[in-house]
């Protein structure tokens, strides 16, 4: 396939390395003078730090997935350099001299999010190489560019070999994904000792580890009174009104203003945060409900009494091992239905000190009005939750990916210009392309999610391709929502995206062809098509194959629960 040409990949740190690769450059160009193809080596400048290196390992890694065994004809040298004057995480692609390309960072990180698009607008055409054209400047809008990552029901987080979730996480990076949540779901479980536990949080700590050498940030997502399912059942919640039943209710929550109760989480806090005591944590965002939550008339109501006053104390205790940790506090269906929740934290947190440094707030569909006319508690900057992996289709990723340009722009047009960043919640790698579409509404508000997409299939799969794919994304889109499993309303078009999706298929790559990313896709549009044969019902041996092949890619075999695998085949 690649002519017996062999990419050449070198990353050196001296003069004298960088002499000898230009000679060796120089034979090779000798040996091999017909071919147009290139190379690349990067250079680095003497004196940096780790995340540089990181930086050219993973863009180094992703050529190398993208291109396999490649050419060696012409070499170019992409050099990596620091210039302040940039800003903080920015970044500039610009001609250096002898047909260089310069990145240039505006810290470490700006250089790995530069690699990262000179990578999406680099090739692999025929498995060689070729540079990326963009040139230009570009500075992220957002402070917190976050992804959520749900570790939980054996999903991809929970199952997936470390491997992968450290690739995975490095793939978010060059995106421009700066922090990413965890949370630990201390209800599966019977204390940090249980195995299940102890595998739980090898992952997470895995996942962190993977993120911090990326140069993210760092996050614990907790329900500030939920725990273990062995919490005594004296010190359990009382029920709280949830009239809509949006707020969850796994059982297994504690009343903070029992004392013992208190004293119980503190203690639960202190267990936790001894988890990741050697990664340090840079953020924590306290979930008032979904888990959460407490109706005693002490607690009631909990977004602007019981909640509050724990999350105060689990931070002043958590300040004092990580004493530049930052507190997000989230609003997740508080008022909902309406309790003078959001009232309540206002005034609550105009007479407190400011302990908080971020309010987080979204819902299942519409964006909370309050903090958007009312101002936010705190005067504090606002993030989102998006949510990316639920919305409309159950069980999550069992019918492949779940591309929503149209719904997340939507949603996004909102807020744009009124967060400072976010965490969309994920719950696999099904909706991968959600995930970046946000990265970059956060990067850049005005950035649209046909823009990203475009960006994502020219990148992943192919140029050729990217028209095709975007019309399938919009008729794949269009048929997205189900109910109990079968489509709301009668799907349209079906057969149209499998036939852009299969004509893409067979101009692609074999990388590209055989990639995770691709493949969800394609099992999509296959399964869409196949459900509108069979009326709906997942059943016959084409729905059997794409159903197994999904069950690999998310290493779903051992779910324990029927919410993050494909839906369960009929007879
Ligand atoms: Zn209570």
């Amino acid at each position: 396939m690649d002519c017996g040409k062999a990419r050449r990949i070198e990353m050196d740190k001296t003069d004298d390395a960088r002499g000898i690769a230009r000679l060796a450059a120089a034979v090779l160009l000798t040996i091999l003078p017909a071919l147009a193809a290139q190379s690349f080596r990067l250079s680095l400048p003497a004196t940096h730090g780790p995340l540089l290196d990181k930086a050219a390992a993973i863009f180094t890694r992703r050529v190398n997935q993208r291109c396999g065994a490649a050419s060696t004809a012409r070499t170019v040298t992409i050099e990596l350099r620091i210039s302040s004057e940039i800003g903080p995480e920015g970044f500039s692609i610009a001609n250096g001299p002898r047909r260089a390309i310069r990145v240039t960072g505006g810290d470490e990180h700006g250089v790995l999010y530069g690699l990262g698009k000179l990578f999406r607008t680099s090739r692999c055409e025929g498995g060689v190489f070729t540079a990326g054209e963009w040139r230009g400047t570009s500075k992220p809008a957002g402070s917190l560019r976050g992804v959520y990552l749900a570790s939980h029901f054996g999903n991809f987080y929970e199952a997936a070999p470390l491997e992968e979730l450290e690739g995975y996480v490095e793939d978010l990076a060059l995106w421009g994904v700066n922090a990413l949540g965890f949370s630990f779901p201390a209800w599966q479980y019977a204390s940090y000792d249980d195995p299940a536990a102890r595998s739980n949080l090898l992952r997470i700590r895995a996942m962190m580890r993977a993120a911090k050498s990326a140069g993210m940030q760092v996050g614990a997502l907790v329900a500030p009174n939920q725990v273990f399912n062995t919490a005594p059942a004296e010190l359990r919640a009382k029920p709280y009104p949830d009239d809509w039943g949006r707020r969850g209710f796994l059982g297994v929550n504690v009343c903070p203003s029992l004392p013992a109760g208190h004293e119980y989480l503190l203690h639960v806090w202190a267990g936790l945060l001894n988890q990741y005591r050697d990664i340090g944590l840079d953020f924590v965002t306290y979930w008032p409900y979904d888990e959460g939550g407490c109706g005693c008339p002490q607690c009631w109501p909990w977004g602007a009494r019981g909640y509050v006053n724990i999350c105060r104390d689990l931070s002043r205790m958590a300040r004092a091992q990580f004493p530049r940790m930052k507190v997000v506090l989230s609003t997740w269906m508080f008022d909902s239905p309406p309790a003078g929740e959001w009232e309540g934290l206002t005034k609550v947190l105009a007479e407190d000190t400011p302990w908080a440094n971020y309010i987080m707030a979204d819902a299942h569909e519409d964006y909370p009005r309050y903090p958007l006319e009312r101002g936010v508690p705190g005067g504090l900057p606002l993030l989102n939750f998006p949510e990316i992996s639920m919305w409309g289709m159950a069980p999550w990723g069992g019918y492949g990916a779940n591309p929503l340009p149209g719904h997340l722009q939507q949603l996004w047009n909102q807020v744009s210009g009124k967060v400072t960043g976010g965490l969309p919640y994920s719950e696999g790698i099904y909706e991968d392309l959600n995930k970046v579409i946000y990265s970059q509404f956060y990067w850049d508000p005005k950035r649209t999610a046909i823009e990203t997409l475009r960006e994502y299939a020219e990148s992943e799969f192919s140029p050729a391709v990217a028209t095709s794919v975007l019309r399938a994304v919009e008729l794949l889109e269009a048929n997205h929502r189900r109910k109990n499993g079968r489509f709301e309303k009668p799907p349209r078009q079906t057969r149209e995206a499998l036939e852009l999706i299969r004509q893409s298929d067979r101009i692609l790559s074999p990388q590209a062809r055989h990639s995770w990313r691709w493949r969800i896709l394609y099992l999509r549009a296959l399964i869409d098509d196949e459900l509108s044969n069979t009326g709906g019902k997942p059943q016959g041996p084409v729905l059997k194959d794409a159903f197994a092949e999904l069950v690999r890619i998310y290493h779903a075999e051992h779910v324990h629960t029927n919410r993050v695998a494909p839906p369960p085949l009929l007879p």
